[in-house]
Parts: C-alpha cells; structure tokens; sequence
C-alpha cells in the first residue's frame, strides 16, 4: 500500500493528459500478448474480472478499471482494459508493463502459493444470550432447546475434524464455552488473526433458526451480498474517491470464494442430512458478522428449533454429527478447490 500514495499523485498529475493516452494508445488483444509469454489469463466475464497468473505470481484487473493489483498486494494505474468483440484489449503499455512484471518476478516456491491459512468457525450466541429457544412438549413432558447450546456442539465436533485433517492450518472457534460474545468482538477475532504472506483465512458462523411457523423447517447457507461494499482497506490507506474501486476488487474476490465455499456445504449438508431435514438452498444476505470480516465467510442455519420434528433432530448427538460432517465436507472440498486453483476460482 506504500507505493500507492505516489501512483495518486501521478494519477492527480496526469489526469488530464492521460484521457487524450488512453483514446490513442494502441490496444492489443490480451490473450495472444499472454500467450506469448507463457502467462495464464483466467477470465471472469459476468464479473469483467481477469487474473494473469504465472509461477505463483498474478495481476488481477478489470476491465473498464485504471487500477490493477500486482500479487494481491501493490496497486498500479494503468489504461483500463476494454472487451472488444468479447475479447479483452490491453494498452501496449500495460503489456509492457505485464511482460516486466513476470518477467522479473522470481518463481514462487510451491509452498507460498496461495493457501488457506486458518479457519474460524464462530457458533453464534452464548452466555446471556441463548439464541432462539425451542419449547416443545413430547410425550407430556415439556422440553427446551436453545440455539447456544446445539451450535456450540456441532462446532466442537467441526473443530476435531478439521483439526485431525489439517494440522497445517490455524483452526479456531471464536468460543468454545458457553461465554457471551458481541458480534463486534467475534468480527475482532477475525480480522486479527495473523496469517502468513499467500494465506487466507475461512469464517464459518453456526447459526440455527427459529421461525413463528412452526412448520418451518431445513437448513440453509447465507453468503456475502454481492451488491454490498464493504471497506476492507483502512481509510488512510489511500484515497477517498480510489477507496470504492480497490473495495470492489478484493470484495468480487472474496464474494466469488463466499458463494463457493457456500455452495460446497450446503451440497455436503444436502448428502448427510437431506432426507431427514429439507435444504432451503443458498441464500444472499447482508450479516453483521459475515459483512465485518475481510475474508471470505458464510453463516449457516442447520435447521430450525421452533419445529417440534426438527428440534427432536437437534437435540440427538448422532445428528449433529452428521451436520458437523456436512459442513467438514464441503470445507475440505471447497480447500481442494481453492489451493489447486492457486486461490483464484473465477472464469475456469
Ligand atoms: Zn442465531
């Protein structure tokens, strides 16, 4: 982020003289210039998004968009790509400036490629706050359930497997105990955790629902509002009016991860607990707690104490257990996904 204070005051310069650039510099068809020099172009068209990857190292770009990310941490002006009849043009300067970059970027070992780094699983509630309560009268005897107490232990039984399977990886729960935490100090958690130079990190919050319906049942997995801007980077980092644009980049990123990751668990939940419990699908939503952390994240509601059936289901440790696979599963598949792909999952 240090080098952007000066590529502002070069964009500031320039601004003027650099629209005149831009209509006359001569654009060249981006995939030949990448193929001619051995570098990967992975095309995102919904999102208009491109990464050029190569030994480890990328350039991430949009088209339409002056700013482009050099290996997910410098940004640099540059003429903003085009599609021309589908395809996408680049200034002779910004392939220049492609042909530079990997040109002197030494090859990434394999092991800095980019990983996941640590997993957060966060069991919403806690403490004074029990979640949504079940009451239920079975067999004359009236029974309660509460959400803080059924999402703690199918995070416990999520933390072992993910644990046993991945002694690489930081796995943590935001608590582990029936303690209170505000959504601010579970977001806090998060943002802080350290993580090395190619390392992402997983949120994971466990939630489960309640419904004035009784009838209401099944599971289902929020992810990240693709409409909504969140500001990753701090403000003093940059510019007021160029903050928007590098927000949107990295949050097209991390929404394509959140739908994924999404997709895979709620596919995973559907195999182990689908004929017991209905899957009520993918939904889109803006959650504090999902919003707030800079990383890819998803919320998911394994089904609903208000429903005499269902809250029955969640009482049973067997079937937790199966919710906790559920949700291992399809981590493990969306991990596999992600590091084999080098961390970028668009347009392949
Ligand atoms: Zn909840």
């Amino acid at each position: 982020m240090k080098h952007l204070n000066r590529l502002l005051g070069f964009f500031i310069f320039c601004s003027v003289c650099f629209f005149v650039n831009a209509q006359s510099a001569s654009f060249v068809p981006l995939i030949e210039g990448a193929n001619q020099i051995g570098v990967k172009l992975y095309w995102d068209s919904l999102a208009g998004i491109g990464v050029l990857e190569k030994d480890g190292h990328s350039i991430q770009f949009k088209t339409e968009d002056q700013i482009a990310l050099f290996d997910y941490r410098t940004f640099e002006i540059v003429d903003a790509p085009k599609i021309v009849n589908g395809s996408v043009f680049v200034s002779n300067s910004f392939m220049t400036r492609v042909e530079n970059f990997f040109g002197n970027s030494k090859p990434v070992a394999p092991d800095s490629l980019f990983k996941i780094g640590a997993i957060l699983i966060d069991p919403g509630h806690g403490g004074k706050d029990t979640g949504a309560i079940g009451k239920h009268t079975v067999n004359g005897k009236s029974t309660q359930i509460y959400e803080k107490d059924v999402v703690l232990k199918v995070a416990e039984d999520l933390y072992k497997q993910l644990k046993t399977a991945y002694s690489d990886k930081k796995i943590y729960m935001t608590r582990n105990d029936d303690t209170f935490l505000s959504l601010e100090e579970r977001v806090e958690i998060a943002n802080k955790t350290q993580l090395g130079e190619h390392e992402a990190i997983l949120y994971i919050s466990i939630h489960a629902n309640s419904a004035f319906d009784k009838k209401a049942s099944g599971f289902e997995v929020w992810y990240l509002s693709p409409g909504y801007r969140r500001t990753i980077l701090s403000e003093d980092a940059a510019d007021k009016e160029i903050l928007p644009i590098l927000n949107s980049m990295l949050e097209e990123e991390f929404t394509t991860e959140s739908i994924l990751i999404a997709k895979f668990i709620l596919d995973s939940l559907n195999t182990e607990i689908g004929k017991e419990s209905p899957n009520r699908g993918l939904k889109e939503e803006e959650w504090f707690v999902v919003r707030n952390a800079n990383m890819p994240s998803v919320l998911i509601e394994i089904g609903f104490v208000s429903n005499q059936k269902e809250a029955l289901l969640l009482a049973d440790d067997k079937y937790l257990h199966k919710v906790a696979s559920g949700i291992y599963n399809g981590l493990a598949s969306f991990i596999t996904h992600f590091e084999q792909s080098r961390g970028f999952t668009s347009g392949q």
